[in-house]
């Protein structure tokens, strides 16, 4: 077959290339380096339930543009929000005592006092044109009371450092969430159970021409066709690409553009900055926590970062539990071994659930950032990034070379749909 348009990457993106140009009559051949589809979408079986290593949640469920294809996927979903949103968590100091409700009532409302702050150093410097403050210049201007400091990082923490994957001082100040993804798109989020995200994959990537462990090295436009290169030497010719990879990949160099992208593009890729999201996966030989809530928070110690738990045995009939490491500490975390990590993170949940929580009997663990295929978690805005740079990195040339990707996409970043919103549209430019 000569295809139409050669998309390389068979993540969210690069499905919704291919499922919006089949839509049209068109043909695509997808080009995927892994031997799978997905990419930052992967359920596993682990402990015997599957488990999403990558994406779980369908955020903003009610106009998700996936929404059609997960009730297609006969998905079970149970509504599963984030405490931010107002779900109910369990929140431990760290000796283990749980907070009582009047305490977290009482830490909203200094941190609704502490967000307002922040909010409006922000507005300052964005009127006064300081782009190149951290969110973490901002927090030291906002004077958070010395009995509140600790909770007060927990929130910023679980709120900010995990939902962008990056450190305070690593988020711009005045564009870091410049994402109006809820209320595009709906208010709550949808937790799949039982299966996990694959049944949706498997909605997302039907009917669709894919070639599994195709590493693409070297992609070139020329006049009439576009060529794409691959480790293996061989290559492959169409009309048009849609080059769907991750902002790391493409941070890395490890496609070669010729000619070579524009210094506008070059520079806003290098503006952005992939962050780090990874998730530990705990199965225990019993439940030994409670049921009622998904969320458990860790008000931890400085150095050992594990603040955001996810009762997943809630939800599946086994007991799981997962934990979040975000920022500089999933970074380092990356580093350590296996025993090193299951260690630190069996003394931040037995400081929850008690001393007598018995060992693991299965480990799973991600490493995003050393994933050679991901090269990180998704994109944030640092210091001196704007917005607009999402744009810029999105910029086609030529009419024959598109570009996809969640990182491309400045309504939605992060996100599943934005990453096939990001895929629609680079189809939509290629059909002209
Ligand atoms: C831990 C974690 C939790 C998350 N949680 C959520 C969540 O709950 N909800 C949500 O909506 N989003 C979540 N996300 C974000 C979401 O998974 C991503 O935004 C989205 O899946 C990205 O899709 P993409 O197509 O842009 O990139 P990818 O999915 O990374 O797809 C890119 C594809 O390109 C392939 N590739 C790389 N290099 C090459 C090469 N040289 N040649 C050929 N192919 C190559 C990769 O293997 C991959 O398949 C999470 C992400 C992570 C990491």
């Amino acid at each position: 077959m000569n295809p139409d348009v050669l998309i390389v990457g068979a993540g969210a993106a690069g499905l919704g290339a291919a499922q919006t140009l089949r839509a049209c009559g068109r043909t695509s051949l997808v080009l995927e380096a892994r031997d799978r589809v997905g990419g930052r979408i992967w359920t596993e079986t682990i402990g015997g339930v599957p488990v999403d290593l990558g994406a779980a949640w369908i955020h903003g469920y009610e106009r998700n543009p996936l929404r059609p294809l997960a009730e297609a996927a006969r998905l079970r979903l149970v509504r599963s929000d984030t405490p931010d949103l107002g779900a109910p968590y369990r929140l431990y100091a760290a000796d283990g005592r749980e907070w009582s409700r009047a305490e977290r009532d009482a830490l909203e409302h200094v941190y609704a006092d502490v967000q307002s702050r922040l909010e409006m150093t922000a507005a300052e410097w964005r009127a006064t044109g300081q782009h190149n403050r951290s969110l973490g210049d901002a927090l030291a201007h906002a004077s958070v009371p010395d009995e509140w400091r600790v909770a007060v990082e927990y929130k910023l923490l679980s709120e900010v450092v995990h939902e962008y994957a990056d450190d305070l001082g690593a988020l711009s100040a005045t564009a870091f969430d410049d994402d109006p993804t809820a209320t595009l798109f709906g208010p709550h989020d949808m937790l799949p159970v039982g299966t996990g995200y694959a049944p949706l994959l498997s909605q997302m990537a039907g009917g669709i021409e894919i070639r599994l462990n195709q590493v693409a090295t070297a992609v070139s436009v020329e006049t009439e066709s576009v060529t794409v290169t691959l480790a293996s030497g061989e290559q492959l010719s169409a009309p048009r690409c849609i080059v769907a990879l991750p902002l790391g990949v493409l941070q890395a160099g490890l496609i070669a553009f010729a000619p070579e992208l524009p210094d506008a593009q070059r520079n806003a890729l290098a503006r952005l900055e992939a962050g780090v999201l990874d998730k530990l996966v705990l199965v225990f030989p019993r439940v030994q926590w409670p049921l009622d809530v998904d969320w458990f928070g860790l008000l931890t110690p400085e150095t050992e970062r594990w603040c955001q738990w996810v009762n997943l045995a809630r939800h599946c009939d086994a007991p799981i539990l997962i934990g979040e490491l975000a920022g500089a500490f999933a970074r380092r975390a990356e580093t350590w071994s296996d025993e090193t990590i299951v260690g630190s993170a069996l003394s931040a949940v037995r400081r929850m659930f008690g001393a007598d929580l018995p060992e693991p009997v299965a480990v799973r663990r991600t490493r995003w950032l050393q994933d050679p295929f991901a090269r990180g978690s998704y994109a944030h805005l640092p210091p001196g990034a704007r917005a607009s740079d999402r744009d810029l990195v999105a910029a086609p040339h030529r009419e024959r070379l598109f570009f996809a990707g969640e990182h491309t996409y400045r309504h939605c970043p992060t996100n599943v749909h934005g990453a096939w919103l990001s895929g629609v549209r680079a189809a939509t430019h290629c059909l002209g």
